[in-house]
């Protein structure tokens, strides 16, 4: 008796203390931006909140995704920049789930746009005193891994992140790009998560133009196991001297049919070395087939108005390893942390 006892404590016992994995979930926002992160602890953060439609289409989708990981609410939500498709559909999620804390990079650069005001003016009504503005260097306190912010309002860190700091041998074939009519992509809110040896590098739509500011003369983020492809795999963002100075073994693109997905990012990402595999939140339509990624690791294929919003999901254990998982077909690879 004592010992079936003793034997069920202690089963109880493995159970609970059992090291939890972090988990990352990619909304389908046909080519906008939601990226939901639960920690080991528990505690959740979304990073943007991508489009308003009609239909409240992405905000039913973050919602599900939400309650798929089981969650009553959203610890932390980090609003890259102020741009549509990153924040349309925070206002209709509000109603659906509540949200603790709400971090961005400051007024919008382009408050002078009247719909940007109108926008921008509601979610700082919504916030109220639950805001904060994030700064270079910053942390971002989620329970049980290590979120440090590595550029805010086009401010980037000014010292290297652990185990990096080595110079970035291609910054001398550099060639800016024209500056960016929507200059608010580049007032993106930058992370590294750290959870253990892994870690998951999302710049929001940092554009081409500011990425030296992270990587050249000196790489001050250091090699990467998970990259978000900048601004949704659009050749605006994704230079080569960002993506070898990362090195990312996975790439997970959140781009749509019609949005981001461009051949010359699939090239260079293939092209800088160490890059495993591309993951698509949708088949980018305007790509060639052969370009985009094997359908395998492609959770969408159909065009918006048939569209079911898979999602893609990668799973992080302590020891480093992590597994990639397409919700369409329950295909899935696992990869271990450098
Ligand atoms: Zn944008
Ligand atoms: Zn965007």
């Amino acid at each position: 008796m004592k010992k079936v006892l003793l034997l069920l404590l202690a089963t109880a016992f493995a159970a609970s203390s059992a090291p939890k994995n972090l988990e990352i979930y990619w909304i389908d926002a046909e080519g906008g931006a939601s990226t939901l992160i639960v920690a080991p602890s528990g505690e959740s953060m979304l990073v943007d909140t991508a489009n308003r439609t009609a239909d409240d289409r992405d905000a039913k989708r973050i919602f599900a995704t939400a309650q798929k990981a089981g969650l009553k609410k959203i610890d932390i939500l980090v609003t890259t920049h102020f741009h549509g498709d990153h924040y349309g559909a925070l206002q209709a999620l509000a109603k659906m789930i509540p949200i603790g804390m709400f971090m961005d990079h400051g007024e919008s650069v382009e408050i002078a746009r009247p719909n940007v005001a109108a926008a921008y003016k509601a979610y700082v009504e919504l916030a109220g005193t639950h805001r904060r503005i994030l700064k270079a260097g910053d942390k971002i306190p989620l329970k049980g891994v290590d979120l440090e912010v590595v550029i805010s309002a086009n401010n980037a860190i000014s010292k290297p992140l652990p185990g990096a700091g080595t110079p970035n041998p291609i910054c001398a074939d550099y060639k800016p790009h024209p500056a960016d009519v929507d200059p608010d992509n580049d007032q993106s809110v930058g992370f590294v998560l750290k959870f253990g040896k892994f870690d998951f590098l999302d710049l929001g739509d940092l554009t081409w133009n500011s990425e030296p500011k992270l990587v050249c003369p000196v790489n001050l983020i250091g090699k990467i196991d998970l990259f978000q492809t900048s601004h949704h795999g659009l050749d605006r963002s994704n230079s080569p001297q960002l993506l070898a100075a990362i090195q990312p073994t996975v790439a997970i693109m959140n781009d749509g049919p019609h949005k981001g997905g461009q051949a010359s990012v699939f090239e260079t990402l293939r092209k800088v070395g160490g890059v495993r595999d591309i993951w698509q939140g949708h088949l980018a339509l305007d790509t060639p087939k052969e370009i985009n990624s094997p359908e395998e690791m492609i959770a969408n294929f159909e065009a918006t108005p048939e569209c079911k919003g898979n999602l893609l999901k990668v799973s992080v254990e302590p020891d480093g390893k992590f597994t990639v998982t397409n919700l369409r077909n329950s295909f899935s690879k696992s990869y271990v942390a450098k």
